[in-house]
Protein backbone atom coordinates (compact mmCIF):
# COMPACT_ATOMS: atom_id res chain seq x y z
CA UNK A 1 0.00 0.00 0.00
CA UNK A 2 3.13 2.34 0.28
CA UNK A 3 4.43 1.73 -2.99
CA UNK A 4 4.91 4.80 -4.95
CA UNK A 5 4.34 7.21 -1.76
CA UNK A 6 6.90 9.83 -0.89
CA UNK A 7 8.97 10.37 2.56
CA UNK A 8 10.86 12.63 3.70
CA UNK A 9 13.35 12.06 6.98
CA UNK A 10 15.50 14.28 8.51
CA UNK A 11 18.72 13.34 9.89
CA UNK A 12 18.62 9.82 7.94
CA UNK A 13 22.47 9.99 6.73
CA UNK A 14 23.10 7.86 9.89
CA UNK A 15 21.83 6.07 12.50
CA UNK A 16 17.94 5.94 13.15
CA UNK A 17 17.50 7.77 10.57
CA UNK A 18 18.78 5.32 7.86
CA UNK A 19 17.11 2.79 9.53
CA UNK A 20 13.85 4.34 8.62
CA UNK A 21 14.88 5.71 5.28
CA UNK A 22 16.00 1.65 4.25
CA UNK A 23 12.17 -0.02 5.56
CA UNK A 24 10.42 2.81 3.41
CA UNK A 25 12.69 1.99 0.40
CA UNK A 26 12.19 -1.64 0.78
CA UNK A 27 8.32 -0.80 0.74
CA UNK A 28 8.68 1.14 -2.83
CA UNK A 29 8.21 4.67 -0.97
CA UNK A 30 10.31 7.59 -2.64
CA UNK A 31 12.47 9.07 -0.06
CA UNK A 32 14.25 12.31 0.91
CA UNK A 33 17.31 12.01 2.62
CA UNK A 34 18.64 14.60 4.74
CA UNK A 35 21.64 15.18 7.33
CA UNK A 36 25.65 16.11 7.51
CA UNK A 37 28.51 13.56 6.35
CA UNK A 38 30.54 12.28 4.68
CA UNK A 39 30.04 13.23 0.67
CA UNK A 40 31.06 9.74 -0.75
CA UNK A 41 29.42 7.60 2.52
CA UNK A 42 25.58 9.53 1.96
CA UNK A 43 26.10 8.36 -1.87
CA UNK A 44 26.84 5.25 -1.29
CA UNK A 45 23.61 4.91 1.05
CA UNK A 46 21.94 6.75 -1.22
CA UNK A 47 22.36 4.06 -4.35
CA UNK A 48 21.82 1.03 -1.71
CA UNK A 49 18.44 2.80 -1.46
CA UNK A 50 17.97 2.96 -4.96
CA UNK A 51 18.67 -0.50 -5.10
CA UNK A 52 15.02 -1.23 -3.97
CA UNK A 53 13.48 -0.08 -7.31
CA UNK A 54 12.90 3.34 -5.74
CA UNK A 55 14.34 7.13 -6.49
CA UNK A 56 15.88 8.69 -3.42
CA UNK A 57 17.64 12.36 -3.02
CA UNK A 58 19.59 14.01 -0.87
CA UNK A 59 19.29 16.98 0.71
CA UNK A 60 21.84 19.07 2.35
CA UNK A 61 19.28 21.38 4.07
CA UNK A 62 20.14 22.45 7.84
CA UNK A 63 18.22 21.71 10.27
CA UNK A 64 18.68 25.34 11.99
CA UNK A 65 17.70 27.06 9.20
CA UNK A 66 14.06 27.53 8.23
CA UNK A 67 14.52 28.70 4.56
CA UNK A 68 16.29 25.38 3.55
CA UNK A 69 13.65 23.45 5.63
CA UNK A 70 11.03 24.62 3.80
CA UNK A 71 13.40 24.34 0.08
CA UNK A 72 13.48 20.65 1.11
CA UNK A 73 9.68 19.81 1.98
CA UNK A 74 9.27 21.59 -2.14
CA UNK A 75 12.02 19.89 -3.38
CA UNK A 76 9.90 16.26 -2.21
CA UNK A 77 6.82 18.17 -3.33
CA UNK A 78 8.75 18.94 -7.18
CA UNK A 79 10.04 15.29 -7.14
CA UNK A 80 7.58 13.45 -6.33
CA UNK A 81 4.65 15.10 -6.24
CA UNK A 82 3.56 15.53 -2.45
CA UNK A 83 5.14 14.83 0.24
CA UNK A 84 3.00 11.99 1.89
CA UNK A 85 5.05 10.50 4.60
CA UNK A 86 7.12 13.13 7.41
CA UNK A 87 9.91 11.54 9.62
CA UNK A 88 11.05 14.31 12.33
CA UNK A 89 14.20 12.74 13.00
CA UNK A 90 17.26 14.99 12.91
CA UNK A 91 19.05 15.36 16.69
CA UNK A 92 21.90 16.25 18.18
CA UNK A 93 22.95 15.54 22.53
CA UNK A 94 24.75 17.79 24.62
CA UNK A 95 25.85 16.51 28.22
CA UNK A 96 26.43 19.07 30.91
CA UNK A 97 24.69 20.48 34.49
CA UNK A 98 22.82 23.32 34.04
CA UNK A 99 24.78 26.15 35.67
CA UNK A 100 27.82 25.17 32.93
CA UNK A 101 25.39 24.66 29.75
CA UNK A 102 26.83 26.53 27.02
CA UNK A 103 23.76 28.97 25.71
CA UNK A 104 24.81 28.07 22.26
CA UNK A 105 24.21 24.35 22.56
CA UNK A 106 20.73 24.95 24.21
CA UNK A 107 20.05 26.90 20.61
CA UNK A 108 21.28 24.57 18.70
CA UNK A 109 19.45 21.70 20.14
CA UNK A 110 16.26 23.48 20.11
CA UNK A 111 16.65 24.34 16.67
CA UNK A 112 17.67 20.91 15.58
CA UNK A 113 15.74 18.62 18.23
CA UNK A 114 12.53 20.80 17.96
CA UNK A 115 11.77 24.07 15.97
CA UNK A 116 12.61 21.42 13.03
CA UNK A 117 9.75 19.53 13.20
CA UNK A 118 7.44 22.54 13.51
CA UNK A 119 9.13 24.04 10.08
CA UNK A 120 9.13 20.89 8.60
CA UNK A 121 5.30 19.89 9.39
CA UNK A 122 3.98 23.57 8.92
CA UNK A 123 5.47 22.58 5.17
CA UNK A 124 4.00 19.17 4.55
CA UNK A 125 0.78 18.98 6.28
CA UNK A 126 -0.98 21.27 3.08
CA UNK A 127 0.57 18.76 0.67
CA UNK A 128 -0.82 16.03 2.70
CA UNK A 129 -4.20 17.81 3.14
CA UNK A 130 -4.04 18.21 -0.73
CA UNK A 131 -3.35 14.21 -1.27
CA UNK A 132 -6.06 12.82 1.20
CA UNK A 133 -3.42 10.79 3.27
CA UNK A 134 -0.40 11.51 5.38
CA UNK A 135 1.68 10.31 8.09
CA UNK A 136 3.83 12.44 10.34
CA UNK A 137 6.33 10.26 12.34
CA UNK A 138 8.71 11.91 15.18
CA UNK A 139 11.61 10.49 16.99
CA UNK A 140 11.08 11.93 20.33
CA UNK A 141 12.74 9.61 22.84
CA UNK A 142 12.45 8.44 26.39
CA UNK A 143 13.62 11.72 27.41
CA UNK A 144 10.05 12.75 25.88
CA UNK A 145 8.43 10.93 28.76
CA UNK A 146 11.04 11.00 31.86
CA UNK A 147 14.51 13.08 32.36
CA UNK A 148 17.58 12.70 33.43
CA UNK A 149 20.21 14.99 34.96
CA UNK A 150 22.58 17.22 32.72
CA UNK A 151 20.51 16.92 29.48
CA UNK A 152 18.59 20.23 30.16
CA UNK A 153 18.00 21.10 26.60
CA UNK A 154 17.90 17.67 24.89
CA UNK A 155 14.92 16.63 27.74
CA UNK A 156 12.83 20.52 27.40
CA UNK A 157 13.36 19.87 23.06
CA UNK A 158 12.14 16.27 23.37
CA UNK A 159 9.12 17.38 25.64
CA UNK A 160 8.37 19.92 23.32
CA UNK A 161 7.78 17.62 20.81
CA UNK A 162 5.23 15.40 22.82
CA UNK A 163 3.14 18.65 22.65
CA UNK A 164 3.55 19.47 18.96
CA UNK A 165 2.77 15.52 18.38
CA UNK A 166 -0.22 16.53 20.25
CA UNK A 167 -1.54 19.60 18.87
CA UNK A 168 -1.26 18.63 15.48
CA UNK A 169 -2.34 15.25 15.42
CA UNK A 170 -5.65 17.20 16.80
CA UNK A 171 -5.20 19.63 14.11
CA UNK A 172 -5.30 16.96 11.38
CA UNK A 173 -7.48 14.20 12.63
CA UNK A 174 -10.27 14.53 10.13
CA UNK A 175 -7.60 14.83 7.17
CA UNK A 176 -6.81 11.77 7.41
CA UNK A 177 -3.48 12.43 8.58
CA UNK A 178 -2.00 11.12 11.80
CA UNK A 179 0.72 12.19 14.19
CA UNK A 180 2.81 10.46 15.97
CA UNK A 181 5.99 10.43 18.11
CA UNK A 182 8.57 6.84 18.67
CA UNK A 183 9.93 7.62 21.86
CA UNK A 184 12.99 4.60 22.12
CA UNK A 185 15.34 4.17 24.46
CA UNK A 186 18.96 3.56 24.51
CA UNK A 187 19.92 2.72 20.68
CA UNK A 188 23.57 2.41 19.76
CA UNK A 189 24.32 4.81 17.55
CA UNK A 190 26.69 7.65 16.75
CA UNK A 191 25.05 9.78 18.91
CA UNK A 192 24.79 7.52 21.86
CA UNK A 193 28.37 7.13 21.63
CA UNK A 194 29.88 10.33 21.41
CA UNK A 195 27.59 11.63 24.58
CA UNK A 196 29.51 8.61 26.67
CA UNK A 197 33.16 10.47 27.21
CA UNK A 198 30.63 13.73 28.24
CA UNK A 199 28.42 12.06 30.42
CA UNK A 200 31.69 9.90 32.06
CA UNK A 201 33.19 13.80 32.84
CA UNK A 202 30.43 15.06 33.99
CA UNK A 203 29.75 12.04 36.50
CA UNK A 204 33.09 10.96 37.30
CA UNK A 205 33.07 7.95 36.13
CA UNK A 206 34.89 5.75 33.12
CA UNK A 207 33.19 5.22 30.21
CA UNK A 208 32.79 1.61 30.78
CA UNK A 209 30.78 3.14 34.03
CA UNK A 210 28.82 5.12 32.10
CA UNK A 211 27.67 2.20 29.67
CA UNK A 212 26.52 0.08 32.74
CA UNK A 213 25.10 2.35 35.29
CA UNK A 214 24.11 4.82 33.77
CA UNK A 215 22.98 3.85 30.22
CA UNK A 216 21.47 0.20 30.59
CA UNK A 217 21.10 0.80 34.00
CA UNK A 218 17.84 3.08 32.64
CA UNK A 219 16.49 0.05 30.28
CA UNK A 220 14.99 -3.04 32.64
CA UNK A 221 15.99 -5.28 29.92
CA UNK A 222 19.77 -4.64 29.83
CA UNK A 223 19.93 -4.37 25.72
CA UNK A 224 20.31 -2.10 24.14
CA UNK A 225 17.42 -0.89 21.66
CA UNK A 226 17.82 -1.97 17.74
CA UNK A 227 17.37 0.67 15.04
CA UNK A 228 15.69 -1.84 13.43
CA UNK A 229 13.38 -2.39 16.02
CA UNK A 230 12.44 1.61 15.81
CA UNK A 231 12.14 1.38 12.15
CA UNK A 232 9.70 -1.40 12.20
CA UNK A 233 7.46 0.69 14.70
CA UNK A 234 7.62 3.58 11.95
CA UNK A 235 6.81 1.28 8.95
CA UNK A 236 3.79 -0.12 10.73
CA UNK A 237 2.60 3.50 11.77
CA UNK A 238 2.59 4.10 8.10
CA UNK A 239 0.05 1.12 7.10
CA UNK A 240 -4.12 1.06 6.57
CA UNK A 241 -3.72 -0.68 10.59
CA UNK A 242 -2.58 2.26 12.34
CA UNK A 243 -5.02 4.84 11.14
CA UNK A 244 -6.63 4.99 14.42
CA UNK A 245 -3.03 5.58 16.56
CA UNK A 246 -2.85 9.30 16.60
CA UNK A 247 -1.36 12.02 19.09
CA UNK A 248 0.37 9.20 20.65
CA UNK A 249 4.06 8.85 22.38
CA UNK A 250 5.02 5.19 21.48
CA UNK A 251 7.76 3.81 23.97
CA UNK A 252 10.06 1.42 22.30
CA UNK A 253 12.63 1.65 25.48
CA UNK A 254 13.09 -1.82 26.89
CA UNK A 255 10.62 -0.94 30.16
CA UNK A 256 12.64 2.03 30.83
CA UNK A 257 9.29 4.53 31.69
CA UNK A 258 7.78 1.80 32.82
CA UNK A 259 9.59 2.52 36.57
P1 LIG B 1 22.81 10.03 14.79
O1 LIG B 1 23.82 10.97 15.31
O2 LIG B 1 23.23 8.71 14.25
O3 LIG B 1 21.89 10.72 13.69
C1 LIG B 1 21.52 12.07 13.76
C2 LIG B 1 21.22 12.55 12.36
O4 LIG B 1 20.85 13.95 12.43
C3 LIG B 1 22.42 12.48 11.41
O5 LIG B 1 21.99 12.11 10.12
C4 LIG B 1 22.94 13.91 11.42
O6 LIG B 1 23.70 14.25 10.26
C5 LIG B 1 21.63 14.65 11.48
N1 LIG B 1 21.76 16.05 11.87
C6 LIG B 1 22.38 16.58 12.96
N2 LIG B 1 22.33 17.92 12.91
C7 LIG B 1 21.65 18.24 11.79
C8 LIG B 1 21.26 19.48 11.19
N3 LIG B 1 21.57 20.67 11.74
N4 LIG B 1 20.58 19.44 10.02
C9 LIG B 1 20.29 18.24 9.42
N5 LIG B 1 20.62 17.06 9.96
C10 LIG B 1 21.30 17.07 11.12
O7 LIG B 1 21.80 9.83 16.00
P2 LIG B 1 20.53 8.86 16.24
O8 LIG B 1 20.77 8.21 17.54
O9 LIG B 1 20.22 8.05 15.05
O10 LIG B 1 19.41 9.97 16.48
C11 LIG B 1 18.30 10.16 15.65
C12 LIG B 1 17.15 10.68 16.49
O11 LIG B 1 16.81 9.69 17.46
C13 LIG B 1 17.47 11.95 17.27
O12 LIG B 1 16.37 12.84 17.23
C14 LIG B 1 17.69 11.45 18.68
O13 LIG B 1 17.41 12.43 19.65
C15 LIG B 1 16.69 10.31 18.72
N6 LIG B 1 16.93 9.31 19.76
C16 LIG B 1 18.09 8.60 19.79
C17 LIG B 1 18.27 7.66 20.79
C18 LIG B 1 19.51 6.84 20.89
O14 LIG B 1 19.70 6.20 21.92
N7 LIG B 1 20.35 6.79 19.88
C19 LIG B 1 17.28 7.48 21.77
C20 LIG B 1 16.12 8.24 21.72
C21 LIG B 1 15.95 9.16 20.69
Amino acid sequence: MLKGKSAVITGSTSGIGLGYAKVLAAEGVNVVINGFGDAAAIEKERLGLEANGIKAIYSAADMTKPSEIADMIALCASEFGGCDILINNAGIQHVSPIADFPDEKWDAIIAINLSSAFHTIKHAVPLMRKAGWGRIINTASAHALVASPDKAAYVAAKHGIAGLTKTVALEVAKDNITVNSICPGYVWTPLVEKQIPDTARARGMTEEEVKENVILAAQPTKQFVTVEQVAALALFLCQDAAASITGAMLPVDGGWTAE
